[in-house]
């Protein structure tokens, strides 16, 4: 049966309106509405005319709903930022994201969640170290905050919008914890959003994340003191502090020289107001306030890494397994750009927008 819901899912994804599908596919828009709508099946031709404008494979089309996912429950990084259409587009990449894990669930063993449930806790410094101690991790730096996740069954994967807008966003979903990372960023801010996912989904778990400010706060607040704790900075900081000392020491913990400094203000270590500043300005004059040009090397999946290589030793290719899929080539590559390929760098953006 012809599905409306992956009709529109396929059209939020290359963000067109019903207009200009209708006219890209050659039919009416009064048709395409109806077949939206679910009011009429379309027709064989009608069908192949709406893969072709969507470059969606035909067979998308048929069967089971999407995974349902609500807007309500998704925390965006800059929510407010984003336009309606940014967010469904976003949210469908979330629906494809569902659908190859699942997948991958299918076919290898991936860790069980083992997260713990901090909703009842307000104070993120306590969070973050309630959930070390939780894992047993002390307060020694993560080395690699992508295969931490996953080692803890967070299924991890990339958003190839092309927008600065979505940073980031997570979501829990049948029992399992879902971060969506914009991997176009420099390795550090990655980084720093996926310990702010894994703060909404400890925190936040339970409730609507719908552009709360205090919530977002929350969610920093706990990515600072998860990535940095406060004895092991306190430890390795040598005052007074000098740009020179944020940009040797960040490296420890794998964040951006502004990440430190904020974490550094916060925590009294630099005390006034005078010194935070002089410390900004300086930083940002040697340009560390739009990137870091010192900076780690980009974090890369341990599980896509896994799947893919042992997919390509059975002679499986990416190819292969979007057509499994039923989706385009170009989502499948989108949702683990920059993933599964080491370097520092960021590859070329491989999904093309519409
Ligand atoms: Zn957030």
């Amino acid at each position: 049966m012809f599905n409306p819901k992956k009709l529109a899912l396929a059209r939020m994804r290359r963000r067109m309106t019903g207009k200009a599908l209708a006219e890209e596919a050659g039919i009416t828009a009064d048709t395409l509405s109806r077949v939206e709508k679910g009011h009429r099946p379309p027709d064989d031709s009608t069908v192949v005319r709406l893969a072709g404008a969507l470059r969606y494979p035909i067979e998308f089309f048929f069967g089971d709903d999407p995974a349902d996912i609500d807007a309500d429950g998704v925390s965006f990084r800059s929510f407010s930022k984003m336009s309606a259409q940014e967010k469904y587009a976003a949210t469908s990449a979330g629906q494809l994201g569902v659908q190859l894990a699942t997948w991958a669930e299918h076919r290898f063993n991936l860790p069980d969640p083992d997260l713990p449930d901090l909703s009842y806790q307000n104070d993120p410094e306590r969070a973050a170290l309630e959930a070390r101690q939780y894992w047993g991790i002390g307060e020694r730096p993560i080395g690699n905050m992508i295969g931490f996740l996953e080692s803890k069954g967070v299924r991890v994967l990339s958003l190839s919008e092309d927008t600065a807008n979505v940073n980031a966003f997570s979501f829990w979903r049948d029992g399992k914890p879902y971060i969506f990372l914009n991997n176009f960023k420099t390795a550090e801010s990655s980084i720093f959003d996926s310990a702010h996912e894994l703060g909404h989904l400890l925190l936040h778990c339970k409730g609507d994340l719908r552009g709360d400010r205090l919530l977002e706060r929350e969610a920093d607040g706990f990515a600072g003191a998860f990535l940095m704790p406060a004895n092991d900075v306190r430890a390795r900081v040598d005052r007074p502090v000098t740009s020179d000392i944020i940009i040797t020491v960040k490296k420890k913990w794998r964040v951006s020289a502004f990440a430190l400094l904020h974490r550094l203000w916060r925590m009294k270590i630099v005390s006034t107001e005078h010194h935070y500043r002089s410390l900004c300005i300086d930083l940002s004059r040697r340009g560390y306030r739009s990137g870091e040009p010192v900076g780690v090397d980009r974090e890369i999946s341990t599980v896509w890494k896994q799947v893919f290589s042992s997919l390509w030793n059975e002679k499986i290719t990416k190819d292969d397994v979007a057509k499994e899929l039923n989706i385009p080539i170009d989502e499948l590559e989108g949702l683990v750009a920059n993933m599964t390929a080491s370097g520092g760098r960021p590859l070329t953006r491989t999904l093309s927008v519409v």
